[in-house]
């Protein structure tokens, strides 16, 4: 008797969005809420913000650090955004995959094109603002960027729109409304778990066909 599909290697979820799309704040409430869920936490140079914590929301290193740790393999992927390296750490990758869940990396559209190249289970989903002006206005509001980072960043944006083609899913981030770009994410993340891949197609042979 089947009751359960058999256990998978865990899914990788991609998403990514230009700054000021309100990621974080989707896949923190879209972790928080589901416990087969973890977050990759990135390594970054970037300083941290005055909301963001070391090991929650990044690992905090300096320059000297981060370079060793490119020179000795440690990334899956790393990326330099806005002057300020950013990479996805093998070791989080491996204890997450130990703990059975399935990851969510919020990495820009380079290191999403880079995991793509790695051959690995994995889903992207691209997350857009309502508008322009309205992806402008979140990135001023939040005051995080001196003025010479935020029309970097701004710039940066209206490049990573040209990615979306590369994503397998797009959805739209409405303004002050968290809780329905998560929802859409859930729904995806249901479909792909239920994928046929090589893995499902094997254990359906061992237990249906002689
Ligand atoms: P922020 O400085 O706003 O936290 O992040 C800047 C950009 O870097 C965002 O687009 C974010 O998704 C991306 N990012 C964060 N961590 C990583 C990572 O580990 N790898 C890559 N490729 N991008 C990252």
């Amino acid at each position: 008797m089947w009751n359960n599909r058999p256990s998978q290697q865990g899914l990788f979820i991609v998403i990514s969005g230009p700054s000021g799309t309100g990621k974080t704040s989707v896949i923190r409430e879209l972790c928080e809420s589901d416990t087969t869920l973890a977050f990759s936490i990135s390594a970054t140079t970037r300083p941290p913000r005055s909301d963001e914590a070391d090991g929650i929301d990044y690992y905090f290193l300096d320059e000297t650090e981060f370079e060793a740790l490119i020179n000795s393999g440690g990334f899956l992927e790393w990326v330099k955004y806005g002057g300020h390296y950013y990479g996805t750490l093998k070791s989080t990758i491996e204890s997450t995959i130990e703990k059975g869940k399935d990851l969510v990396l919020e990495i820009d559209v380079h290191g999403a094109m880079k995991v793509k190249d790695l051959g690995i289970r994995y889903t992207s989903i691209f997350l857009l603002p309502p508008s322009l002006e309205s992806l402008e206005k979140r990135l001023r509001n939040r005051k995080t960027e001196s003025d010479s980072e935020l029309e970097q960043r701004l710039l940066t944006a209206k490049s990573e729109f040209a990615y979306v083609k590369d994503y397998k899913y797009c959805i739209l981030n409405p303004d002050h409304n968290v809780k329905e770009a998560v929802t859409q994410i859930r729904h995806i993340i249901s479909a792909e778990r239920c994928r046929i891949d090589d893995q499902l197609l094997d254990a359906i042979s061992q237990e249906f066909c002689c």
